[in-house]
């Protein structure tokens, strides 16, 4: 039999096991296009059916990748840049050239400076071990720079296949959406959805040399917050639009709960502004640093929410960070947002579930 491939996420169909991948109904092999009950499921109902994909598949892939003579593209979330960074890629795929492609840029506001982002983003690749041959800054959903990052995949290439890697979630199958729709003029193809672990198999798409350019299936990087995240939860934490800056004066020994998920403290130093860079539908929560414990005790999941109550207790427990700033600084807890304080000496911390990292860097803003 003719092996058939399903056109939502590149898996091969199969009739006899409906728990396995890429089960399709006997009766749908007729259609002209065959597409797997799990992606049938997803376009239609936006269900999620579990996915069975593990880290070592996923080095499997990238080692295998390491064998041919390719261009990578390594796409990260700019909102989530370090929880969607795949650590040691050149490790994994030997000596092939890596292009590092940024995408939502479309959810910072419009003040962050583009320029400044990609030159940090030079700084960050080269700070965790990635020389990238260049870097690109998009939004596979507005189409910013994606003409850009095409003609650098083009001069890159040398004629060669192209890669496209990334953690779930970070919007590869988006990107090579916009990229058949601006090459051909047709719509989607690919199945793409915010719940991680969409993309299943490995997908080809020709390219006008009769090379290809493949999307490859993500990899779960557990120490993103949207792995517990219940699909209401995913969709209020992970910002579709513009994230609106949130600004609070504060005076030392106050707090502010972003949602139920963390928590910042201002600990000491003088009357100052902190810019709160989270979802728009996360609500924000001041109260006095002595009232924090008791107020998170009593009203998480319901007033400090999301997550909800359930979710919470599925997440590790708080752990804290506590910062001296020195210059101006964002604070980022990876796949939340980031905390802007511009204002020197002052000493602030976080608290977020363990094993979510919190890290700082100079304010990008
Ligand atoms: P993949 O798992 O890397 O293939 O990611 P998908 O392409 O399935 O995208 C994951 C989620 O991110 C989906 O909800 C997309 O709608 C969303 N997404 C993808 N690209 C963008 C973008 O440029 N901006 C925004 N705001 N969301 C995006």
């Amino acid at each position: 039999m003719e092996q058939l491939i399903c056109i939502g996420c590149g898996v091969e169909i199969q009739t006899e096991d409906k728990q396995k991948e890429g089960y399709a109904p006997p009766s749908s092999l007729e259609k002209e296009e065959v597409i797997c009950q799990r992606c049938f499921r997803l376009r239609n109902y936006n269900e999620i059916a579990p996915v069975s994909l593990t880290a070592d598949d996923f080095l499997k892939i990238l080692h295998s990748i390491g064998e041919k003579d390719a261009l990578i593209v390594k796409m990260v979330d700019i909102f989530d840049f370090n929880g969607s960074w795949i650590d040691g890629l050149h490790r994994f795929v030997g000596k092939q050239p890596i292009l590092l492609i940024a995408n939502k840029v479309d959810v910072l506001p419009k003040v962050v400076n583009r320029n400044r982002l990609i030159h940090w983003m030079r700084a960050e690749a080269k700070r965790l071990g990635l020389k990238p041959v260049d870097v690109a800054l998009i939004s596979a959903h507005t189409g910013e720079g994606v003409e850009e990052a095409m003609e650098l995949i083009e001069q890159h290439r040398k004629q060669k296949d192209v890669y496209v890697v990334g953690t779930t979630n970070v919007g590869k199958s988006t990107f090579i959406n916009k990229i058949i729709e601006t090459a051909t003029g047709e719509g989607e193809v690919i199945t793409t959805s915010h719940f991680p672990g969409t993309t299943l198999g490995l997908v080809e798409i020709p390219l006008a040399d009769g090379q290809y350019m493949i999307d490859t299936p993500g990899v779960i990087n557990d120490h993103q917050i949207v792995h517990y995240l219940n699909p209401k939860e995913l969709s209020l934490t992970l910002p579709k639009k513009e994230l609106k800056p949130k600004v609070y004066q504060l005076n030392e020994q106050q707090t502010i709960f972003i949602g139920g998920f963390a928590r910042f403290d201002f600990e000491q130093g003088s009357r100052n502004a902190f810019t709160f860079y989270v979802s728009n539908q996360i609500p924000l929560h001041r109260t006095k640093l002595e009232n924090a414990d008791e107020l998170y005790d009593n009203h998480k999941g319901k007033m400090l929410a999301p997550p909800s109550i359930e979710t919470l207790e599925a997440m590790p427990p708080f752990t804290k960070y506590q910062y001296s700033i020195k210059e101006p600084t964002d604070i980022v807890i990876s796949g939340l947002g980031w905390i802007t304080v511009q204002q020197p000496n002052v000493v602030v911390s976080v608290h977020a579930p363990k094993g979510i990292a919190v890290l700082v860097r100079p304010s990008i803003i």
